[in-house]
């Protein structure tokens, strides 16, 4: 299954890991201010020093963050100012053993404000996040500071460091070149005010693509025009007018739960062509809000951060830190895949046009028509329907099932804590141990909807895991999604997307419980790597046998029906050309993008057009995103890595066909060998670990099968 490359759109906190703290790790800190009745600056005497979220309050946060920078401050001057010659204790492990108390109070402070907030905790984070940038600049672009580990990394092959302190060396001197410290003063200047005009263009990005977002509604006021929509789906756009104050009539807007099923179901082609329409058109009307000219500055001004730091394009820069290395290496997957997709779309394409053609009218069919004639097709050929499913996906269940799924391949347990003090009453804890009884990490889970919550699904961590003192501290993950609630007599039903996006969180849950490195520095894997031990965990979520395990009726407890499994299976890859291809349309313009090698600009929607003539493009498939509302590379973090959701999953896929081959989905060989690389993290090149798992590199084969496409 994997149907769900939108849902993959998970962020991956790391409420530790802002990018100067990647540098600045915990520490030794004996001294904690005595008098103090901030709790967040007493030793934390709860279990596993879990936060004491029990006595913690918003007004708490700002002493304890500013505290935390003080202490911080004069841990990177005592290295500083060491009259010793630097080495590698006294300047690089020093410095990853930084700013304890600050990690400690934002990991804290990470959890609330993604899953618990409130407008005093907001205002808290509005204060704190300028004081909290100073301090990053202040330590990225110390001279004296870079100077010493300069003289380190220039000495590296002297001074006898084992593997893992030579990787350390190399990736926190890199930290700081890739982040200007190598410039002569000229250039850094001019490097901060690029960087000044980049973030003020992403924010207006965002803005804008937000503006234009919200400002359309189409209103429908005759009954008529609602023919074909289910019943959900009309009630909530009353709900919207009724909130719009246009009682009795029906709002639908560009929001994902309104726009896709207005257009999987709508029988009124005109309206379904007026809302794709609006959808696609957003930043592009040229108004107030017109993102085309703010992108092709931004194009500009990343091509000149990059040859700056003396690299061709902005590309080459972003790539040199993952996978795939080189623009190439990403468009030799992409091209690779592109031939196939493009072929399975136009058959589909074909199959939806029979369909249209059995309708009288002798239409052709366009982007608004695909979805609609999908959902007819799917329905004749497959007969499966989401409530079917659903009283087999009790929330609770799936969750045991993942937790048999983890226990059958690494041996790992999960035992309830209640003497956990948790943000929320809707949190549960758990201890995870390996199979030796030795603790782990703290798990807690967080699955329903609340106001003050983040929309999505993604994993947190309150605190790493790294050695100090040479004492392993373990991790306290979190797993934060926005559920279906019970309703009723019900309990909480998951819908199969639901399912997966469980599995896929807990998936990264068990990256974190595994982990087993001791420098923060080195805890991650590279953007194209990070979503491997997450999708691969959705490999087992759907397998009849894991089924077995976890999908019982919430009433009867019967196993889900064999015929139904089928289903499942056999409509897994339905419509999986035009999913592919409208995802790699728009990996293949992000690229395009960030390869120019011109500061000169761009008219954005004639650079857009050639971009997608030169694949040829269907003229039904609108790339997912287009340039003036692709906010994943204009204002998220994804410039020149959209492509790294179907990078990973090619090793997913590979790596799961590993368990295939050897009979068995828990084979103990192949499951220890995976294990594996998920305990170095990031201690060794992850295109190394990942051939020491596999034997060679990954094939596209099984994922080009997964989809279909072959
Ligand atoms: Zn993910």
């Amino acid at each position: 299954m994997s149907r769900r490359i939108a849902l993959l759109v998970v962020i991956f906190v790391l409420a530790t890991g802002s990018v100067w703290a990647q540098v600045a790790a915990p520490a030794a800190r004996a001294a904690m201010p005595a008098a103090s009745d901030n709790p967040l600056l007493q030793e934390w005497k709860t279990p596993f020093q879990v936060p004491p979220y029990d006595v913690i309050k918003p007004e708490h946060f700002l002493p304890a963050i500013r505290e935390g920078i003080a202490q911080n401050r004069k841990d990177v001057d005592a290295i500083v100012n060491n009259p010793q010659p630097p080495t590698f204790q006294n300047t690089i492990e020093a410095l990853e053993n930084t700013g304890e108390l600050l990690s400690k109070v934002q990991g804290a402070f990470g959890g609330l404000t993604s899953a618990e907030t409130n407008a005093q905790l907001q205002a808290v984070n509005r204060e704190a996040t300028p004081l909290l940038s100073t301090l990053r600049d202040e330590i990225r672009l110390n001279d004296k500071l870079f100077a010493r580990i300069k003289a380190v990394y220039d000495k590296r092959a002297t001074l006898k460091l084992t593997a893992i302190q030579s990787k350390l060396v190399e990736e926190v001197y890199k930290g700081y070149v890739r982040a200007g410290a190598n410039l002569d003063a000229a250039k850094k200047e001019q490097l901060k005010k690029i960087n000044a005009e980049l973030s003020m263009l992403t924010l207006k990005f965002g803005d804008n693509q937000l503006h234009d977002t919200n400002a359309y509604r189409l209103v429908i006021d005759k009954q008529d025009d609602l023919k074909g929509l289910p019943p959900s789906v009309v009630a909530t756009a009353a709900d919207a007018a009724q909130a719009a104050k246009l009682a009795g009539k029906w709002v639908f807007t560009l929001q994902a739960p309104s726009i896709w099923p207005f257009l999987q179901y709508s029988e009124n082609r005109d309206l379904r062509r007026q809302i794709i329409t609006a959808y696609t058109s957003r930043g592009d009307h040229n108004d107030e809000w017109d993102n085309k000219k703010i992108l092709s500055r931004m194009a500009a001004l990343r091509v000149e951060r990059a040859q700056l730091m003396g690299y061709k394009t902005y590309a080459d820069y972003v790539l040199e830190e993952n996978m795939a290395k080189t623009p190439q290496g990403v468009y030799n997957l992409l091209n690779q895949l592109w031939t196939p997709a493009r072929a399975v779309a136009l058959r589909e394409a074909a199959d939806l046009q029979a369909m249209m053609d059995k309708e009288p009218g002798g239409q052709k069919l366009e982007a608004g028509d695909w979805r609609y004639y999908t959902e007819k097709v799917r329905k004749v050929r497959f007969d499966v329907d989401e409530q079917m499913l659903r009283p087999y996906f009790k929330l609770d269940n799936v969750v045991q099932g993942a937790f048999a799924v983890a226990n059958k391949l690494y041996g790992i347990t999960f035992t309830k804590l209640s003497n956990v003090p948790v943000y929320n009453p809707e949190v549960t804890a758990y201890e995870v141990k390996d199979v030796n009884g030795e603790h782990l990490a703290v798990f807690l889970t967080d699955y329903h909807p609340r106001p003050g919550k983040r929309t999505g699904a993604w994993t947190g961590r309150l605190r790493g895991s790294y050695v100090h003192d040479g004492k392993a501290v373990r991790p306290i993950v979190t797993n934060v999604c926005n559920f279906t609630r019970s309703a009723g007599d019900e309990p909480a039903l998951l819908t199969l997307e639901e399912v997966n996006t469980l599995f896929h969180e807990f998936g990264h849950a068990l990256a974190g419980f595994l982990g087993k490195v001791p420098y923060s520095t080195l805890g991650g894997f590279p953007r194209d790597f990070v979503e491997v031990p997450s999708q691969i965990m959705e490999n087992w979520s759907l397998e009849p046998e894991v089924l077995k395990l976890y999908a019982k009726h919430y009433k009867t407890g019967e196993p889900i029906p064999a015929a139904l499994v089928d289903k499942i299976e056999k409509s897994a890859q339905f419509n999986q050309g035009f999913i592919t291809v409208e995802y790699l349309a728009a990996a293949i313009l992000d690229m395009d993008w960030h390869t120019l090698a011109t500061t000169a600009e761009q008219d954005a929607n004639a650079f857009e057009k050639a971009s997608m003539d030169k694949i040829k493009l269907l003229p039904q498939i609108p790339p997912r995103y287009r340039s003036p509302y692709y906010t994943h590379v204009f204002s998220g973090g994804y410039s020149s890595g959209y492509y790294a959701y179907i990078w990973s999953e090619v090793y997913d896929k590979d790596a799961f066909q590993a368990f295939k081959e050897k009979g068995n989905l828990f084979d103990p060989a192949t499951a220890k060998a995976f294990r594996r690389v998920l305990e170095q993290g990031g201690t060794v090149d992850a295109m190394t670990a990942y051939k020491a798992f596999r034997g060679k590199d990954a094939s596209v084969e099984p994922l080009l099968k997964a989809r279909g496409l072959k």
